[in-house]
Protein backbone atom coordinates (compact mmCIF):
# COMPACT_ATOMS: atom_id res chain seq x y z
CA UNK A 1 0.00 0.00 0.00
CA UNK A 2 1.42 3.31 -0.99
CA UNK A 3 -0.07 6.54 0.17
CA UNK A 4 1.05 10.27 -0.67
CA UNK A 5 0.51 13.65 0.86
CA UNK A 6 -0.78 16.39 -0.37
CA UNK A 7 2.18 18.05 -1.88
CA UNK A 8 3.29 14.78 -3.24
CA UNK A 9 6.48 15.23 -2.24
CA UNK A 10 5.77 12.27 0.17
CA UNK A 11 5.21 8.83 -0.02
CA UNK A 12 3.63 7.04 2.99
CA UNK A 13 4.26 2.84 2.79
CA UNK A 14 2.66 1.23 5.97
CA UNK A 15 2.40 -2.24 6.41
CA UNK A 16 -0.97 -2.33 7.22
CA UNK A 17 -3.57 0.82 7.55
CA UNK A 18 -6.76 1.29 10.32
CA UNK A 19 -9.21 3.63 10.83
CA UNK A 20 -10.74 2.94 13.53
CA UNK A 21 -14.45 3.57 14.55
CA UNK A 22 -13.84 4.85 18.04
CA UNK A 23 -11.17 4.68 21.16
CA UNK A 24 -11.94 1.55 22.24
CA UNK A 25 -10.86 0.04 18.65
CA UNK A 26 -7.92 2.09 18.38
CA UNK A 27 -6.60 -0.01 21.96
CA UNK A 28 -7.71 -2.93 20.30
CA UNK A 29 -5.22 -2.34 17.27
CA UNK A 30 -2.33 -0.96 19.33
CA UNK A 31 -3.17 -4.50 21.41
CA UNK A 32 -2.67 -6.80 18.32
CA UNK A 33 0.52 -4.45 17.20
CA UNK A 34 2.25 -4.75 20.34
CA UNK A 35 5.77 -4.15 19.69
CA UNK A 36 5.18 -2.91 16.07
CA UNK A 37 6.27 0.45 14.76
CA UNK A 38 3.02 2.37 14.79
CA UNK A 39 2.77 6.24 13.04
CA UNK A 40 -0.87 7.68 13.27
CA UNK A 41 -1.53 10.58 10.61
CA UNK A 42 -4.18 13.26 9.89
CA UNK A 43 -5.22 14.43 6.34
CA UNK A 44 -1.43 14.28 5.04
CA UNK A 45 -1.26 18.14 4.36
CA UNK A 46 2.18 18.49 6.19
CA UNK A 47 5.27 18.73 3.75
CA UNK A 48 7.79 17.29 5.57
CA UNK A 49 9.21 13.62 7.12
CA UNK A 50 6.64 14.19 10.17
CA UNK A 51 4.27 12.18 8.47
CA UNK A 52 5.96 9.52 7.16
CA UNK A 53 4.65 5.67 8.23
CA UNK A 54 6.16 2.33 7.24
CA UNK A 55 4.80 0.07 10.48
CA UNK A 56 0.91 0.29 11.52
CA UNK A 57 -0.85 3.19 10.31
CA UNK A 58 -3.99 4.37 12.03
CA UNK A 59 -6.14 7.49 10.79
CA UNK A 60 -8.99 8.13 13.19
CA UNK A 61 -10.85 10.14 10.94
CA UNK A 62 -14.07 8.61 12.73
CA UNK A 63 -13.03 9.77 16.08
CA UNK A 64 -14.18 13.40 15.47
CA UNK A 65 -16.92 14.34 18.28
CA UNK A 66 -16.84 17.89 19.36
CA UNK A 67 -17.91 18.60 23.02
CA UNK A 68 -18.09 22.53 24.04
CA UNK A 69 -18.24 22.95 27.93
CA UNK A 70 -17.52 26.11 30.33
CA UNK A 71 -14.84 25.60 32.65
CA UNK A 72 -15.32 28.99 35.20
CA UNK A 73 -15.34 31.59 32.79
CA UNK A 74 -13.21 29.60 29.82
CA UNK A 75 -14.93 27.48 27.50
CA UNK A 76 -12.91 24.36 26.21
CA UNK A 77 -13.73 21.80 23.59
CA UNK A 78 -12.80 18.45 23.61
CA UNK A 79 -12.32 17.27 20.21
CA UNK A 80 -11.92 13.78 18.57
CA UNK A 81 -8.30 13.45 17.36
CA UNK A 82 -9.01 13.06 13.66
CA UNK A 83 -11.54 15.83 13.49
CA UNK A 84 -10.91 18.50 10.68
CA UNK A 85 -10.40 22.33 11.95
CA UNK A 86 -13.85 23.07 9.02
CA UNK A 87 -15.79 20.82 11.24
CA UNK A 88 -14.97 21.86 14.67
CA UNK A 89 -15.68 25.53 13.33
CA UNK A 90 -19.10 24.44 12.32
CA UNK A 91 -19.75 22.64 15.34
CA UNK A 92 -18.58 25.50 17.77
CA UNK A 93 -20.41 27.69 15.60
CA UNK A 94 -23.71 26.46 16.45
CA UNK A 95 -22.76 28.00 19.96
CA UNK A 96 -21.36 30.97 19.07
CA UNK A 97 -17.71 29.76 20.06
CA UNK A 98 -15.04 29.67 17.79
CA UNK A 99 -10.89 28.79 17.80
CA UNK A 100 -8.31 31.87 19.19
CA UNK A 101 -6.02 31.03 16.49
CA UNK A 102 -6.24 29.56 12.94
CA UNK A 103 -3.83 28.48 10.22
CA UNK A 104 -4.96 29.27 6.50
CA UNK A 105 -6.53 26.41 6.24
CA UNK A 106 -9.52 23.92 7.88
CA UNK A 107 -8.52 20.40 6.07
CA UNK A 108 -6.25 19.24 8.67
CA UNK A 109 -7.43 17.36 11.98
CA UNK A 110 -7.00 18.99 15.23
CA UNK A 111 -4.32 15.99 16.49
CA UNK A 112 -2.59 16.84 12.89
CA UNK A 113 -2.61 20.90 13.34
CA UNK A 114 -1.74 20.88 16.83
CA UNK A 115 1.29 18.15 16.74
CA UNK A 116 3.62 20.68 14.07
CA UNK A 117 2.47 23.80 15.85
CA UNK A 118 -0.04 25.27 13.11
CA UNK A 119 -0.38 29.03 13.44
CA UNK A 120 -1.99 31.92 11.70
CA UNK A 121 -1.21 35.40 12.27
CA UNK A 122 -1.39 37.93 15.37
CA UNK A 123 -1.95 34.96 18.08
CA UNK A 124 -0.05 32.12 19.12
CA UNK A 125 -0.10 29.43 17.68
CA UNK A 126 -3.16 26.47 17.85
CA UNK A 127 -0.69 24.39 20.31
CA UNK A 128 -0.83 26.83 22.66
CA UNK A 129 -4.55 26.83 23.62
CA UNK A 130 -4.83 23.14 24.12
CA UNK A 131 -5.37 22.26 28.05
CA UNK A 132 -5.62 18.55 27.82
CA UNK A 133 -4.31 15.84 25.70
CA UNK A 134 -5.58 12.37 25.86
CA UNK A 135 -2.77 9.43 24.74
CA UNK A 136 -2.87 6.04 24.03
CA UNK A 137 0.48 3.98 24.58
CA UNK A 138 2.24 1.32 25.53
CA UNK A 139 3.42 1.04 29.14
CA UNK A 140 6.92 -0.46 30.26
CA UNK A 141 5.31 -3.76 30.47
CA UNK A 142 4.07 -3.39 26.83
CA UNK A 143 0.45 -2.70 27.84
CA UNK A 144 -1.90 -0.80 26.39
CA UNK A 145 -3.00 2.16 28.73
CA UNK A 146 -4.57 5.92 28.11
CA UNK A 147 -3.57 8.60 29.66
CA UNK A 148 -4.79 12.60 30.33
CA UNK A 149 -2.10 15.12 30.34
CA UNK A 150 -3.36 18.23 31.46
CA UNK A 151 -0.54 20.33 33.19
CA UNK A 152 3.26 20.02 32.95
CA UNK A 153 6.04 19.73 31.11
CA UNK A 154 3.99 16.23 29.58
CA UNK A 155 0.98 18.91 28.43
CA UNK A 156 3.40 21.10 27.32
CA UNK A 157 5.51 18.29 24.95
CA UNK A 158 2.17 16.59 23.87
CA UNK A 159 0.90 20.28 22.88
CA UNK A 160 3.41 19.93 19.77
CA UNK A 161 4.75 15.99 19.77
CA UNK A 162 5.41 15.42 16.17
CA UNK A 163 3.35 11.63 16.98
CA UNK A 164 6.31 11.00 18.87
CA UNK A 165 4.77 10.69 22.76
CA UNK A 166 1.80 8.07 21.28
CA UNK A 167 -1.70 8.24 19.77
CA UNK A 168 -3.94 11.32 20.52
CA UNK A 169 -7.24 10.25 20.84
CA UNK A 170 -8.65 13.51 21.79
CA UNK A 171 -7.40 17.29 22.71
CA UNK A 172 -8.68 19.50 24.69
CA UNK A 173 -8.59 23.59 23.39
CA UNK A 174 -9.37 26.78 24.78
CA UNK A 175 -12.20 28.24 22.81
CA UNK A 176 -13.62 32.02 23.11
CA UNK A 177 -16.65 33.54 21.90
CA UNK A 178 -17.00 33.97 18.04
CA UNK A 179 -16.16 37.75 16.78
CA UNK A 180 -15.69 39.79 13.85
CA UNK A 181 -12.49 40.83 12.24
CA UNK A 182 -12.13 43.71 9.16
CA UNK A 183 -9.65 43.32 7.06
CA UNK A 184 -8.44 45.63 4.54
CA UNK A 185 -5.17 45.92 2.03
CA UNK A 186 -2.65 48.71 1.95
CA UNK A 187 0.78 48.34 -0.03
CA UNK A 188 3.73 50.01 1.39
CA UNK A 189 7.24 50.48 -0.14
CA UNK A 190 9.17 50.06 3.54
CA UNK A 191 8.85 47.19 6.00
CA UNK A 192 8.60 49.66 9.16
CA UNK A 193 5.62 51.19 7.99
CA UNK A 194 4.07 47.42 7.76
CA UNK A 195 5.40 46.99 11.23
CA UNK A 196 4.10 50.30 12.95
CA UNK A 197 0.62 49.35 11.67
CA UNK A 198 0.93 46.55 13.63
CA UNK A 199 -0.42 47.69 17.10
CA UNK A 200 -3.65 49.08 15.25
CA UNK A 201 -3.79 45.63 13.23
CA UNK A 202 -2.97 43.53 15.80
CA UNK A 203 -4.46 40.30 13.41
CA UNK A 204 -2.50 41.56 10.08
CA UNK A 205 -0.10 39.59 7.94
CA UNK A 206 1.76 40.71 5.06
CA UNK A 207 3.47 39.84 1.90
CA UNK A 208 7.04 40.74 0.63
CA UNK A 209 5.81 40.78 -3.21
CA UNK A 210 9.33 39.47 -5.27
CA UNK A 211 10.57 41.34 -8.29
CA UNK A 212 8.39 44.60 -6.90
CA UNK A 213 10.09 44.30 -3.66
CA UNK A 214 7.48 46.56 -2.03
CA UNK A 215 4.92 45.42 0.91
CA UNK A 216 1.44 44.71 0.64
CA UNK A 217 0.00 44.44 4.24
CA UNK A 218 -3.08 42.40 4.95
CA UNK A 219 -4.38 44.85 7.95
CA UNK A 220 -6.71 43.11 10.40
CA UNK A 221 -8.11 44.34 13.75
CA UNK A 222 -10.75 42.59 15.93
CA UNK A 223 -14.00 44.72 16.10
CA UNK A 224 -17.27 44.84 17.69
CA UNK A 225 -19.04 46.46 14.02
CA UNK A 226 -21.55 45.12 12.56
CA UNK A 227 -20.76 42.58 9.72
CA UNK A 228 -20.74 44.44 6.31
CA UNK A 229 -23.50 44.61 3.69
CA UNK A 230 -21.15 43.82 0.86
CA UNK A 231 -18.94 41.12 2.87
CA UNK A 232 -20.68 38.62 0.51
CA UNK A 233 -19.32 40.34 -2.33
CA UNK A 234 -15.69 40.25 -0.94
CA UNK A 235 -16.25 36.50 0.37
CA UNK A 236 -17.12 36.13 -3.98
CA UNK A 237 -14.35 38.09 -4.42
CA UNK A 238 -11.81 36.13 -2.53
CA UNK A 239 -13.30 32.78 -4.11
CA UNK A 240 -13.16 33.83 -7.75
CA UNK A 241 -10.30 36.04 -7.85
CA UNK A 242 -7.55 35.46 -5.26
CA UNK A 243 -8.21 31.80 -4.68
CA UNK A 244 -8.62 31.39 -8.41
CA UNK A 245 -7.97 33.75 -10.86
CA UNK A 246 -4.34 34.80 -9.13
CA UNK A 247 -3.52 31.47 -8.68
CA UNK A 248 -4.22 30.40 -12.37
CA UNK A 249 -2.24 33.13 -13.27
CA UNK A 250 0.68 32.08 -11.08
CA UNK A 251 0.38 28.37 -12.19
CA UNK A 252 0.51 29.31 -16.05
CA UNK A 253 3.75 31.62 -15.81
CA UNK A 254 5.31 28.57 -13.79
CA UNK A 255 3.88 24.93 -14.82
CA UNK A 256 3.49 26.17 -18.73
CA UNK A 257 5.22 29.40 -19.42
CA UNK A 258 8.65 28.68 -17.59
CA UNK A 259 9.65 32.21 -18.83
CA UNK A 260 11.61 34.16 -15.65
CA UNK A 261 10.99 37.46 -17.55
CA UNK A 262 7.75 37.04 -17.94
CA UNK A 263 7.00 35.85 -14.01
CA UNK A 264 9.44 38.97 -12.95
CA UNK A 265 7.23 41.34 -15.15
CA UNK A 266 3.71 39.65 -13.96
CA UNK A 267 4.92 40.34 -10.27
CA UNK A 268 6.29 43.81 -10.74
CA UNK A 269 3.10 45.16 -13.09
CA UNK A 270 0.52 43.01 -13.28
CA UNK A 271 -0.74 40.96 -9.84
CA UNK A 272 -1.43 44.36 -8.48
CA UNK A 273 -4.78 44.28 -10.78
CA UNK A 274 -6.27 41.65 -8.56
CA UNK A 275 -5.54 43.33 -5.03
CA UNK A 276 -8.32 45.60 -4.19
CA UNK A 277 -6.69 48.04 -2.06
CA UNK A 278 -8.12 50.02 0.98
CA UNK A 279 -11.83 47.97 0.83
CA UNK A 280 -12.33 47.72 4.54
CA UNK A 281 -14.84 44.65 5.43
CA UNK A 282 -15.87 43.08 8.98
CA UNK A 283 -16.97 39.74 8.82
CA UNK A 284 -16.90 36.36 11.08
CA UNK A 285 -13.23 35.98 12.22
CA UNK A 286 -13.74 32.39 10.89
CA UNK A 287 -14.67 33.47 7.28
CA UNK A 288 -11.85 36.09 7.21
CA UNK A 289 -8.92 34.55 8.12
CA UNK A 290 -8.77 31.58 6.09
CA UNK A 291 -8.89 30.79 2.28
CA UNK A 292 -8.67 27.78 0.03
CA UNK A 293 -5.16 27.76 0.03
CA UNK A 294 -5.05 23.95 -0.94
CA UNK A 295 -7.10 24.58 -4.30
CA UNK A 296 -3.62 24.00 -6.16
CA UNK A 297 -1.31 21.88 -5.18
CA UNK A 298 1.86 23.47 -3.82
CA UNK A 299 4.77 23.03 -1.45
CA UNK A 300 6.22 24.96 1.31
CA UNK A 301 8.78 25.83 3.69
CA UNK A 302 8.23 28.41 6.35
CA UNK A 303 10.94 29.84 8.26
CA UNK A 304 10.69 31.81 11.87
CA UNK A 305 12.21 34.48 12.88
CA UNK A 306 12.38 36.83 16.12
CA UNK A 307 11.34 40.23 15.97
CA UNK A 308 14.52 41.68 16.22
CA UNK A 309 15.74 39.72 13.53
CA UNK A 310 13.05 40.20 10.93
CA UNK A 311 14.32 42.93 9.21
CA UNK A 312 17.77 41.90 8.71
CA UNK A 313 16.43 38.56 7.59
CA UNK A 314 13.42 39.53 5.30
CA UNK A 315 16.79 41.53 3.63
CA UNK A 316 18.38 38.42 3.57
CA UNK A 317 15.54 36.53 1.50
CA UNK A 318 15.42 38.87 -1.03
CA UNK A 319 19.04 39.19 -1.69
CA UNK A 320 19.19 35.13 -2.20
CA UNK A 321 15.78 35.32 -4.05
CA UNK A 322 17.85 37.44 -6.93
CA UNK A 323 20.63 35.50 -6.87
CA UNK A 324 18.33 32.47 -7.17
CA UNK A 325 16.23 33.81 -9.79
CA UNK A 326 19.23 34.64 -11.87
CA UNK A 327 19.35 38.47 -11.55
CA UNK A 328 22.36 39.13 -9.17
CA UNK A 329 25.37 36.27 -8.96
CA UNK A 330 26.42 37.36 -5.54
CA UNK A 331 24.68 38.81 -1.85
CA UNK A 332 26.13 42.40 -0.70
CA UNK A 333 29.14 41.89 0.60
CA UNK A 334 28.01 41.81 4.21
CA UNK A 335 26.02 38.80 3.36
CA UNK A 336 28.81 37.60 0.91
CA UNK A 337 31.39 37.75 3.66
CA UNK A 338 28.97 35.58 6.14
CA UNK A 339 27.99 32.85 3.74
CA UNK A 340 31.90 32.43 3.27
CA UNK A 341 32.07 32.56 6.56
CA UNK A 342 30.23 29.48 6.54
CA UNK A 343 31.25 27.53 3.76
CA UNK A 344 28.19 28.27 1.93
CA UNK A 345 29.74 30.20 -1.20
CA UNK A 346 29.73 26.93 -3.18
CA UNK A 347 26.00 25.93 -2.63
CA UNK A 348 25.35 30.02 -3.25
CA UNK A 349 27.18 29.88 -6.97
CA UNK A 350 25.31 26.37 -7.19
CA UNK A 351 22.04 28.71 -6.70
CA UNK A 352 22.29 31.21 -9.25
CA UNK A 353 19.35 30.94 -12.37
CA UNK A 354 17.87 27.85 -10.43
CA UNK A 355 14.73 29.26 -8.76
CA UNK A 356 12.78 32.25 -10.08
CA UNK A 357 10.27 32.89 -7.07
CA UNK A 358 6.47 33.22 -8.05
CA UNK A 359 4.74 33.74 -5.14
CA UNK A 360 4.27 36.58 -2.39
CA UNK A 361 6.40 35.66 0.64
CA UNK A 362 3.68 35.77 3.54
CA UNK A 363 5.08 36.91 7.31
CA UNK A 364 2.71 36.00 9.54
CA UNK A 365 3.69 37.43 13.34
CA UNK A 366 3.47 34.19 16.43
CA UNK A 367 3.22 35.43 19.83
CA UNK A 368 5.40 32.64 21.86
CA UNK A 369 3.81 29.36 22.82
CA UNK A 370 4.04 27.70 26.20
CA UNK A 371 4.93 24.77 24.50
CA UNK A 372 8.36 22.43 24.61
CA UNK A 373 9.03 22.52 20.74
CA UNK A 374 6.36 24.73 18.56
CA UNK A 375 8.27 26.78 16.47
CA UNK A 376 7.15 29.67 18.41
CA UNK A 377 7.32 28.10 21.80
CA UNK A 378 10.04 29.93 24.52
CA UNK A 379 9.51 33.11 26.05
CA UNK A 380 10.50 36.58 24.48
CA UNK A 381 10.03 39.02 21.20
CA UNK A 382 7.05 37.50 19.03
CA UNK A 383 8.30 35.81 15.97
CA UNK A 384 7.62 35.92 12.35
CA UNK A 385 6.82 33.33 10.03
CA UNK A 386 8.04 33.55 6.90
CA UNK A 387 6.32 31.76 4.04
CA UNK A 388 8.19 30.83 0.72
CA UNK A 389 5.90 28.61 -1.32
CA UNK A 390 6.60 27.02 -4.90
CA UNK A 391 3.65 26.36 -7.58
CA UNK A 392 6.35 24.06 -9.48
CA UNK A 393 5.05 20.65 -10.64
CA UNK A 394 6.49 18.03 -7.98
CA UNK A 395 8.81 16.50 -11.18
CA UNK A 396 10.41 20.50 -11.27
CA UNK A 397 11.09 21.59 -7.75
CA UNK A 398 14.74 20.61 -7.86
CA UNK A 399 15.76 24.36 -7.88
CA UNK A 400 12.86 25.37 -5.20
CA UNK A 401 14.29 22.43 -2.94
CA UNK A 402 17.94 23.70 -3.42
CA UNK A 403 16.68 27.41 -2.43
CA UNK A 404 15.30 26.50 0.62
CA UNK A 405 18.11 23.89 1.80
CA UNK A 406 20.39 26.73 1.24
CA UNK A 407 17.89 29.37 2.80
CA UNK A 408 17.02 27.15 5.75
CA UNK A 409 20.66 26.49 6.79
CA UNK A 410 21.80 30.05 6.33
CA UNK A 411 19.30 31.58 7.94
CA UNK A 412 19.33 29.15 11.11
CA UNK A 413 23.06 29.84 11.34
CA UNK A 414 22.71 33.57 11.07
CA UNK A 415 19.21 34.41 12.87
CA UNK A 416 18.24 31.10 14.44
CA UNK A 417 15.30 30.38 12.10
CA UNK A 418 13.45 27.56 13.04
CA UNK A 419 11.75 25.62 10.39
CA UNK A 420 8.47 24.89 10.59
CA UNK A 421 7.29 21.05 11.47
CA UNK A 422 4.85 20.30 9.02
CA UNK A 423 6.51 22.00 6.20
CA UNK A 424 9.79 21.59 4.23
CA UNK A 425 12.60 21.15 6.70
CA UNK A 426 15.72 20.50 5.15
CA UNK A 427 17.89 20.85 8.27
CA UNK A 428 19.61 17.97 10.09
CA UNK A 429 18.89 16.94 13.49
CA UNK A 430 21.79 18.32 15.22
CA UNK A 431 20.75 21.75 13.52
CA UNK A 432 16.99 21.35 14.19
CA UNK A 433 17.72 20.19 18.13
CA UNK A 434 19.80 23.09 18.57
CA UNK A 435 17.36 25.92 17.85
CA UNK A 436 15.13 24.87 20.53
CA UNK A 437 16.46 25.09 24.26
CA UNK A 438 14.08 22.66 25.86
CA UNK A 439 14.57 19.63 23.26
CA UNK A 440 16.58 17.43 25.81
CA UNK A 441 13.14 18.14 28.15
CA UNK A 442 11.37 16.82 25.07
CA UNK A 443 13.20 14.08 24.10
CA UNK A 444 13.00 12.70 27.67
CA UNK A 445 9.30 13.15 27.70
CA UNK A 446 9.33 10.78 24.42
CA UNK A 447 11.75 7.96 25.72
CA UNK A 448 9.41 7.92 28.99
CA UNK A 449 6.07 7.49 27.01
CA UNK A 450 7.56 5.61 23.94
CA UNK A 451 10.75 3.81 25.76
CA UNK A 452 10.80 1.53 22.70
CA UNK A 453 10.20 4.13 20.05
CA UNK A 454 7.26 1.76 18.36
CA UNK A 455 5.72 5.33 18.03
CA UNK A 456 8.85 7.08 15.70
CA UNK A 457 9.09 6.93 12.11
CA UNK A 458 12.96 6.99 10.80
CA UNK A 459 12.92 11.32 10.71
CA UNK A 460 11.43 11.51 14.56
CA UNK A 461 13.84 8.24 15.55
CA UNK A 462 16.85 10.40 14.13
CA UNK A 463 15.58 13.66 15.83
CA UNK A 464 15.10 11.92 19.01
CA UNK A 465 18.45 10.11 18.96
CA UNK A 466 21.33 11.87 21.22
CA UNK A 467 23.74 10.34 19.50
CA UNK A 468 22.47 11.37 16.01
CA UNK A 469 24.69 13.77 14.64
CA UNK A 470 25.95 15.56 11.91
CA UNK A 471 26.57 12.66 10.42
CA UNK A 472 23.14 12.88 9.27
CA UNK A 473 22.96 14.72 6.61
CA UNK A 474 20.66 17.31 5.71
CA UNK A 475 17.61 16.14 2.78
CA UNK A 476 19.23 16.03 -0.41
CA UNK A 477 16.72 18.77 -2.61
CA UNK A 478 16.91 15.72 -5.53
CA UNK A 479 15.05 12.75 -2.98
C1 LIG B 1 -2.45 24.21 1.73
C2 LIG B 1 -1.86 24.17 3.12
C3 LIG B 1 -1.97 25.28 3.94
C4 LIG B 1 -1.41 25.28 5.22
N1 LIG B 1 -1.54 26.40 5.99
C5 LIG B 1 -0.94 26.44 7.20
C6 LIG B 1 -1.02 27.59 8.01
O1 LIG B 1 -1.67 28.57 7.66
N2 LIG B 1 -0.32 27.60 9.18
C7 LIG B 1 0.41 26.52 9.58
O2 LIG B 1 1.05 26.60 10.62
N3 LIG B 1 0.46 25.39 8.86
C8 LIG B 1 -0.20 25.33 7.68
N4 LIG B 1 -0.14 24.18 6.94
C9 LIG B 1 0.54 23.00 7.52
C10 LIG B 1 -0.45 22.09 8.25
O3 LIG B 1 -1.29 22.84 9.10
C11 LIG B 1 0.31 21.10 9.12
O4 LIG B 1 1.25 20.41 8.35
C12 LIG B 1 -0.59 20.10 9.85
O5 LIG B 1 0.21 19.32 10.69
C13 LIG B 1 -1.37 19.18 8.90
O6 LIG B 1 -2.37 18.51 9.63
P1 LIG B 1 -2.91 17.10 9.17
O7 LIG B 1 -4.19 16.83 9.89
O8 LIG B 1 -2.94 16.97 7.71
O9 LIG B 1 -1.81 16.14 9.82
P2 LIG B 1 -0.69 15.24 9.10
O10 LIG B 1 0.06 16.08 8.16
O11 LIG B 1 -1.31 14.00 8.57
O12 LIG B 1 0.23 14.87 10.36
C14 LIG B 1 1.03 15.84 10.97
C15 LIG B 1 1.69 15.25 12.21
O13 LIG B 1 0.70 15.00 13.19
C16 LIG B 1 0.82 13.67 13.69
N5 LIG B 1 -0.52 13.21 14.05
C17 LIG B 1 -1.66 13.39 13.34
N6 LIG B 1 -2.70 12.84 14.03
C18 LIG B 1 -2.18 12.31 15.17
C19 LIG B 1 -2.74 11.61 16.28
N7 LIG B 1 -4.04 11.34 16.36
N8 LIG B 1 -1.91 11.20 17.24
C20 LIG B 1 -0.58 11.45 17.19
N9 LIG B 1 0.00 12.12 16.17
C21 LIG B 1 -0.80 12.54 15.18
C22 LIG B 1 1.41 12.90 12.51
O14 LIG B 1 2.07 11.73 12.95
C23 LIG B 1 2.39 13.92 11.97
O15 LIG B 1 3.59 13.88 12.70
C24 LIG B 1 -0.72 24.13 5.69
C25 LIG B 1 -0.64 23.00 4.88
C26 LIG B 1 -1.20 23.01 3.60
C27 LIG B 1 -1.10 21.79 2.73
Amino acid sequence: MQLKNFGRNQTLKPSSAYTPADEAEVLEILARHRGQSVRTVGRLHSWSDAVLADGVLLDLRQLDGVDLQSEGDQLVATVGAGCQIKRLLEELGREGATLPSLGLITVQTIAGAISTGTHGSGRNSMSHYVVGVRLARYDASGHVVVEDLCEGDALRAARCSLGSMGVILSVKIRCRQQYKVQEHFCEYPQLSDVLEAESAFPLQQFYLIPWRWSYIAQHRQETDAARSSLAWLYRLYWQLVMDHCMHLVILFLVRWSRVHRLIRLTFRKILFVFVVRNWRVVDRSDAMLVMNHEAYRHIEMELFVRRDQLAHALGFVEEVLKVAGGVQTALSSEHQERVEVMGMQAELVELHNKHCHHYPVCVRRVVPDDTLISMASGEGEDWYAVSLISYAKPSRREGFLKFTSFLAASMSHLFDARPHWGKVCPLNPDELRSLYPRFDEFRSICSTFDPDGVFQNRWTAALLDPDASTGVSRQDPSD
